[in-house]
């Protein structure tokens, strides 16, 4: 049977004090959930805080991002192994705001992804349409491109040391969430989809949902057979409503 995995992503927000207090209450109310992996990823600058504070507990830590290439003349980058230096398990690879804001073509994204495994990280995949694809009736379009872009680079093994995670871009920072329904749809299709090359692969590999997911949502798409958890922008601020979110993971006794 799957773990469950629920991710917090930060996002550009917190300062040291912030981020503190954040991380002290989050150790006592999400230590430990049975069946549940808790994860935090911050900004860059604090990745040290995160191994500072979160060494010894049972919450892993993780970045949003690195760069594509290894260490060497990439000012402002920051490789995968600075990443691990810094005790990440995890890094966010192709979140839409990077492909978005930042330009990320599912070239870089798959360079990046294949960098984050070369460090022994475990990326967190994101793949997801926008509301004009979707309407435009090509969501399985648009991830099966962002997914085969990796798959073409990396092989579609290397997903077994990977996280995939399904993040509708209509559905971030936005309070619109995917049903249940709709989400389970899109996870469906990703597993059988990988499953026509390699089950193995397929059925053991990870796959989140993301998008405005809180406390009062979280346990009916963690319900789903295809979810296993999920990434949290916004709710992941909150003490209260991201434990109340790792534990709606928990699997029934
Ligand atoms: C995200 O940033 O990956 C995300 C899902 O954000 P939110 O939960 O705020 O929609």
């Amino acid at each position: 049977m799957r773990v469950k995995l629920v991710a917090g992503n930060w996002k550009m927000n917190g300062n040291l004090a912030s981020n503190q207090a954040l991380l002290q209450a989050l150790i006592p109310a999400l230590s430990p959930i049975a069946g549940v992996e808790c994860v935090v990823c911050a900004p860059f600058p604090y990745l040290f805080q995160l191994q500072q504070a979160l060494h010894g507990s049972s919450i892993a830590w993780g970045a949003q991002d690195l760069c594509q290439f290894d260490n060497g003349a990439y000012t402002g980058g920051v490789s995968a192994a600075m990443l691990a230096d810094f005790g990440c398990r995890y890094v966010i690879v192709g979140h839409s705001e990077r492909r978005s804001v930042f330009g990320e073509t599912d070239k870089i994204v798959a360079l990046k992804f294949a960098q984050a495994l070369k460090a022994g990280l475990t990326p967190i995949l994101c793949v997801g349409e926008t509301l004009g694809e979707r309407d435009s009736g090509v969501t399985e379009m648009t991830v099966a491109r962002q997914l085969d872009a990796v798959i073409a680079h990396s092989g579609v093994k290397t997903l077994a040391q990977a996280v995939i995670a399904y993040e509708p871009v209509w559905a971030i920072g936005t309070g619109k969430t995917a049903t249940p329904a709709q989400a389970q749809a899109v996870h469906a299709f990703i597993r059988n989809r990988l499953a026509a090359t390699d089950a193995a692969v397929a059925g053991g590999v990870l796959i989140l949902y993301g998008g405005s997911v809180k406390a009062a949502s979280a346990a009916q798409l963690f319900a789903m057979p295809d979810i296993d958890g999920g990434l949290i922008g916004g709710a992941s601020l909150i003490v209260g409503e991201f434990a109340a979110i790792c534990r709606a993971a928990q699997p029934a006794a």
